[in-house]
């Protein structure tokens, strides 16, 4: 349902994105992603409309075929991005893969090609069109392609939490939010003096915030906010947990007076799925086995683990490993799989016994990374990801101070090991 005064966009499938700014009253509220109920603005959830069944009527062989007869029509116009997590089945027709850090990167880098088909989930895409120049034209082949954790902090939501702690904390709050978010949310940060941050370099950006404040509220991964704060040495009982579901975030006036790190109350849903009974488990079975971790993973993983970093991090620390290395990995499936398949001379299992999937970005399928360059062929852009111009240019600012802020290798949040260097 829209509304009038609604901001709108229709992408070129014909189907819209909007941005409800209606203004609707705080009783008034609708449900977002996860079910939240939400007030005001209100950022609509996309989704994929179906794509022609013929797709569906080819078979895996022809798909792969057709897809890389379609990347070489177009050559150079186009380049494929794709996240790690992305399933084996797409991933090999990516031109370059990376996590949300270093596709952020490539995506800035892209100045030649007409088109970027971000296999990878919506605030990604979001990102690479920020970042690119108004000439490139990014794709997600799947608009239902979101991401739970980015779904967990809304613009109005921030608005108030931070009329709140303007209102009640004699300080300064540099806004921080994690690049799992809402191009929104980047442009709230670019414009009240803070900045986005990746799993690479969390820790720089928090430096950085306490540089220029006394005060950080890092949205919208309580975790990554923690372990990482935790991890610089500031205590428990210095950070506290805002909750946007509650009036002023359940925080009384002095806590957040008190408080150095105010904790957004989102998480992800796969790495959330980790526990600390499993840590316990695998030191019981085997106690050579490395745990390592992702910093999305709860603060007691994270202190039960050997290793925690980013995406990138566990990728190096793996592939620096010796041989009859044994690890047990707290992050999303495809990627420990695709580990273990790369390095078939060390032992690599899932943290998890069950299978920590991230469904939306799972979506995306050959199907619909067909189904778009098949498009893009015809001279026709579906499900293209334009982010408004306002927006664009304050969350800039957000993403520019991040990248300004990225280590030359990744580097651990929590280690009880230094990794080999990887040889290059
Ligand atoms: S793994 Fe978690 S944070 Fe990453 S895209 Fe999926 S839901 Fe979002």
């Amino acid at each position: 349902m829209r509304e009038s005064g609604d901001r709108h966009r229709a992408n070129g499938n014909g189907w819209r994105q909007w941005y409800n700014r209606t203004g609707l009253p705080a009783d008034v509220g609708r449900l977002n992603r996860c079910g939240r109920r939400t007030r005001g603005v209100e950022r609509t959830v996309l989704f994929q409309p179906p794509i022609p069944t013929t797709y569906s009527g080819l078979s895996d062989d022809e798909v792969a075929t057709a897809i890389v007869a379609r990347k070489q029509a177009l050559g150079g116009r186009l380049v494929i991005l794709g996240h790690h997590y992305q399933q084996d089945e797409v991933i090999q027709f990516a031109d370059f893969t990376g996590d949300s850090l270093k596709l952020s990167q490539i995506g800035a880098r892209q100045r030649e090609a007409e088109f970027i088909v971000f296999c990878g989930v919506h605030f990604m895409a979001e990102s690479a069109d920020i970042l690119s120049g108004d000439e490139v034209s990014v794709i997600l082949p799947d608009l239902s392609a979101g991401c739970s954790m980015a779904d967990m902090a809304e613009l109005e939501q921030l608005e108030d939490a931070w009329e709140f702690l303007e209102h009640e904390c004699q300080a300064t709050v540099i806004p921080i939010t994690y690049v799992n978010s809402a191009a929104s949310i980047k442009a709230f940060c670019g414009g009240h003096g803070g900045a986005c941050c990746t799993s690479s370099n969390a820790r720089a950006m928090l430096e950085w915030a306490l540089d220029r404040g006394e005060k950080v509220i890092f949205l919208p991964d309580q975790h990554l906010g923690r372990n990482t704060a935790y991890a610089m040495g500031i205590g428990l009982d210095e950070m506290v947990l805002y909750d946007p579901a509650l009036a002023s975030g359940g925080l009384s006036p002095q806590q957040a007076g008190d408080a150095k790190i105010i904790l957004w109350k989102g998480h992800c849903s796969v790495h959330g799925l980790f526990t600390a009974a499993q840590c316990d488990e695998i030191r019981e079975s085997d106690a050579d086995c490395k745990v390592l971790v992702h910093p999305e993973c709860s603060w007691e993983v994270v202190q039960k683990a050997d290793l925690a970093g980013s995406t990138e991090f566990i990728i190096q620390a793996v592939g620096s490993a010796a041989p009859g290395s044994k690890w047990a990995i707290g992050t999303e499936i495809h990627l420990v799989n695709r580990l273990a398949a790369r390095h078939p001379q060390q032992s690599i299992r899932s943290l998890a016994g069950i299978q920590c999937l991230c469904t939306t970005m799972y979506r995306i399928d050959t199907r619909h990374l067909l189904w778009v360059l098949d498009e893009l062929a015809a001279g026709r852009i579906v499900n293209r990801i334009q982010v408004d111009g306002e927006t664009k240019r304050q969350a800039v600012i957000a993403l520019e101070r991040m990248l300004a802020n990225v280590a030359p290798h990744p580097v651990a949040i929590k280690s009880r090991f230094a990794p080999r260097p990887l040889e290059r």
